[in-house]
């Protein structure tokens, strides 16, 4: 078996970059990646050999740690029975239903094969749904690659976003407004100027692509009330958060009914799943119902549906949110504790099985104060962590996860290490 190292000598000269998506390449931490042979529980085994308790997840989907049997047997079977039929399929039903029952505001779904198809989805059926073209988004909110989303907050106060990517059009920027998270004046004035032609505001809830962000009290129901008023379609983008912190989401943790709903990674069960849905009079806009067009050659494929049905069914069998949470909370304690022990600021925001730390002397609420925080600390944490055996997202920028396999030994032991890097620092 080949090394990391020599793995991405041969990676780097046919895939750009080393990789198949820019974070795994390790250019916000420094050094070079390592490779992932196998996955177990909590923990990953690299093609060195090593051994590394996995604070990733796989970027969020290994809510029940990797390579759970429940998961290997449902795709097994499935496997028995093909890789793909396209035609409709039993698993999609019970995937529907399975989603419809757990996800407070959805009555009708759709599956896809990723997040990003699924938020880019939500924004065309805003759009066909009320024939206007503006979408509002929230500086630090990831929605994956779309065009249109892929923008950020121009220059000036309330002027319309510039592309955040090479090879997005200008014009597609100026449908997009940008405005900061947890500020309700900065919505009031968006909507007070553009109203009449926004078709839909999209965010994270709980905003965990630039470290983990809560929303402020009363935040969150006054983006649901300026949307109302306006007639605009609310949007969750639930790929991170849905099933991670409640089984509904943070729509059922808040209680708050967006019109749409985008979905992807657990939903998953490690497989490439994504889904959108929402009330049945936008859904029903969707073809061949309505003129929305949106399609896919392997939604809805059978492994697919298999693995994330098993995911889900787990979720629902061993209700384990309080057991995270109580992980969650011990990461936090041993966090706090090492920053108090070093005499130095950090903010340690935790929501269940999700957590994040900032060197910041001042609460991170938006992505300004996200990204004031001294990144340079982490970056040590990091690579300390790393030689300790255990893996954190290797970006400042990220948020970290932990599943029902870190019980236990794992959770203990990764408590130690952060704590005892925060220290050395
Ligand atoms: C990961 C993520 C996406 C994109 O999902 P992909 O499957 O990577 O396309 C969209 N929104 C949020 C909130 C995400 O965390």
């Amino acid at each position: 078996m080949s090394s990391s190292e020599s793995l991405f000598t041969r990676a780097r000269r046919l895939i750009p970059g080393g990789v198949n998506s820019p974070v795994r390449a390790f250019r916000s931490v420094g050094g070079a990646p390592f490779f992932t042979v196998r996955a177990e529980g909590a923990t990953l085994e690299t093609a060195d050999g090593r051994e590394l308790i996995d604070f990733v997840c796989t970027w969020g989907p290994a809510i029940h740690g990797h390579n759970h049997p429940a998961i290997r047997e449902a795709v097994r079977d499935a496997l028995d029975r093909g890789t793909s039929f396209g035609t409709p399929n039993p698993l999609e039903v019970e995937m529907a239903e399975t989603i419809v029952a757990m996800v407070p505001s959805i009555e009708k779904v759709r599956m896809c094969n990723s997040g990003t198809e699924a938020t880019m989805s939500c924004i065309r059926l805003a759009r066909g749904f009320t024939g206007r073209d503006k979408i509002v988004k929230f500086s630090g909110c990831y929605h994956g690659h779309v065009d249109s989303l892929l923008i950020k907050a121009g220059s000036g106060a309330l002027t319309l976003g510039h592309p955040d990517s090479a090879g997005i059009p200008a014009s597609f920027a100026q449908e997009t407004i940008v405005l900061p998270f947890n500020d309700p004046d900065a919505l009031d004035a968006a909507f007070a100027e553009f109203g009449e032609r926004i078709a839909g505001l999209i965010l994270e809830p709980y905003p965990a692509n630039v470290g983990l962000i809560l929303p402020k009290p009363g935040f969150l129901q006054h983006v649901r009330e300026v949307c109302s008023r306006h007639g605009a379609v609310l949007i969750f983008d639930e790929v991170m958060t849905g099933f991670r912190v409640a089984p509904g989401g943070v729509q059922e943790r808040e209680n708050i009914r967006p019109d749409l709903t985008a979905l992807g990674k657990i939903i998953g069960g490690g497989l490439p799943v994504g889904a959108f849905g929402g009330r049945a009079e936008i859904m029903d806009r969707l073809a061949p119902l309505g003129p929305v067009y949106q399609a896919g050659t392997l939604s809805g494929n059978p492994l697919a549906m298999a693995a994330g049905l098993a995911a889900l069914k787990l979720l629902r069998e061993l209700d384990p949110y309080a057991r995270l949470d109580a992980m969650g909370r011990k990461i936090k304690a041993a966090l706090d504790e090492g920053a108090m022990l070093r005499g130095i600021p950090l903010q340690t925001p935790q929501v269940g099985s999700m957590f994040s730390f900032y060197f910041s002397e001042a609460p991170v609420v938006d992505y300004a104060t996200a990204t004031a925080s001294d990144s340079t600390r982490f970056k040590d944490v990091f690579h300390t962590c790393l030689q300790d055996g255990v893996y954190l997202p290797p970006s400042a920028f990220e948020a970290c996860f932990i599943s029902t396999a870190h019980e236990g030994a794992a959770i203990d032991r990764a408590c130690e290490v952060l704590s005892k890097a925060i220290r050395l620092l």
